[in-house]
């Protein structure tokens, strides 16, 4: 039996409208950056999923009655409550949002010298590792470097690798590992439970913390649930209980699988961590019992991380998901398999395999999607990962070109995505027509934030 959301639309936002002299129009004044794309120049916004999902009315519901008392007010209560329930965590803390938390917590677990191992970092995972004065290594499982591999859990840490790091010469300076469920750096993939427990039996053993990076935890735990052996018969709540219950702490951006439009969470065992993280919440967020967020949200987490355990929900989700991947298959372009839940990540470099990648063919396509069809998305190839002379020439192309479309929770209906794949077919109709980039402008921090480009004319 086909699966239907377990809700109907009550409020909605109209969307705009545009012609494609007005779209490119606009994104030319962008300087071809996405970023610096107006969203009312944005008719099918799939930049991200975070903090762009719709909200029920029971959130706005607690949201209206929110209080706003400065220490331990009611709002916070319901927050904990509901993240208590799921990740039975003694010390939980409130931020304005998922790299506070990274923050707060690596400054005081990491520092100078330190090192984090990761299934993969999250870009201000990262960046927060890096300003900590540590280094961030990735060892993604070898499976993920085959796009085209339908194995179920391609977000996993290669155990391998990891065992070799931690009784390496390097052992002694890990500060952390670090998995991020579902891996979104590396296709929305999944990390099985099999692969959390041989992180912390590893972590055990070379006394080493293990923390995850939550943001997508619901969906993680529904792709266990269809994907690994043993887990068929689990509710989601099961295994998101099981998978924290494995870890020392956590990081989790509440702007995805918390449906919040802001707010995130850390949550420590540790008595002694949990002291110094509050003392730079305090300092730097927020008192304790809000940290930086405002009680409406604290509310809307509460409610939203009750509604997105639901297995009909998840069900449905991650089935549309698969349909349009379906429909993108179908109209003649690949994606990173097998389909996750919370995006596609497309593959723009074969689709495109006359574009030499300092073309930027990621680029190019996610260029093409909004001039063709006013669809707004994010470039993770060259662009993205590749290195730079000082004349903004490409030295090293990323080892893939590809594109995210990120799927927001709630918000579009299938008809918007088959939309969406109607024009994709289009442009894998003629692809030599669609034309390469330069770049023109690059900061050497967050580059892909503040770029600008240009359109090179076909010749
Ligand atoms: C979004 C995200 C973050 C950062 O969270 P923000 O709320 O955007 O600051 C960190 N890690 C992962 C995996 C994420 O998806």
């Amino acid at each position: 039996m086909k699966s239907f959301p377990p809700y109907r639309v009550q409020v909605v936002k109209e969307i705009p409208i545009t012609t494609r002299p007005e779209r490119e129009e606009a994104l030319s004044q962008a300087g071809y950056n996405m970023f610096d794309l107006p969203a009312n120049k944005v008719t099918i916004d799939l930049l991200t999923d975070s903090g762009t999902g719709a909200v029920s009315a029971a959130q706005e519901a607690g949201a209206a009655t929110a209080d706003r008392s400065y220490a331990g007010s009611d709002s916070w209560f319901r927050f904990r409550e509901s993240l208590e329930e799921i990740t039975a965590f003694p010390h939980l803390f409130p931020v304005h949002q998922g790299r506070a938390a990274e923050r707060v917590l690596f400054t005081t677990a990491l520092g100078p010298g330190k090192i984090s191992l990761s299934n993969t970092h999250f870009d201000t995972t990262r960046a927060n590792v890096e300003l900590a004065g540590a280094e961030a290594r990735d060892l993604p499982c070898a499976e993920a470097a085959d796009l085209d591999s339908r194995d179920p859990f391609k977000g996993n840490i290669d155990l391998g690798a990891l065992e070799q790091a931690l009784s390496g010469p390097d052992g002694a300076r890990v500060g952390q590992v670090l998995i991020t469920i579902t891996n979104n750096g590396l296709g929305g993939q999944p990390v099985s439970m099999a692969n959390l427990r041989g992180v912390r039996e590893l972590c055990d053993r070379f006394g080493v913390r293990f923390f995850l990076d939550a943001a997508r935890f619901a969906e993680n735990s529904w792709l266990v649930t269809q994907r690994e052996e043993g887990y068929a018969g689990k509710t989601p709540l099961d295994v998101a209980r099981e998978a924290f219950a494995l870890a020392d702490g956590f990081v989790a951006s509440l702007k995805k699988d918390a449906i919040s439009p802001m707010g995130a969470a850390i949550g420590v065992r540790d008595t002694e961590l949990a002291k110094q993280c509050e003392a730079i919440l305090i300092a730097t967020e927020g008192f304790r019992t809000y940290g930086g967020m405002g009680a409406h949200d604290l509310e809307r987490v509460a409610q939203g991380l009750r509604e997105v355990l639901d297995p009909h929900y998840l069900r449905n989700r991650a089935e549309e998901t698969a349909q349009f991947a379906r429909l993108v298959n179908e109209a003649g372009v690949d994606i990173v398999q097998p389909a996750g839940v919370h995006g596609l990540y497309l593959n723009a470099g074969r689709l495109l395999p006359h574009m030499p990648a300092s073309g930027f063919p990621g680029h190019a396509l996610a260029c093409e999607l909004y001039l063709e069809g006013g669809i707004r998305c994010a470039e993770l190839g060259s662009l993205y990962l590749g290195t730079f002379d000082d004349d903004n020439n490409l030295i090293t192309p990323a080892p893939f070109e590809l594109v995210r479309l990120a799927i927001p929770r709630r918000t579009y209906t299938s008809a918007h995505l088959e939309y969406v794949a109607d024009v994709l077919a289009s442009i894998a109709k003629n692809p030599e027509r669609v034309p390469e980039y330069r770049v023109t402008y690059a900061p050497q921090l967050l580059r892909h934030f503040n770029l600008k480009l240009r359109q090179v004319p076909r010749g």
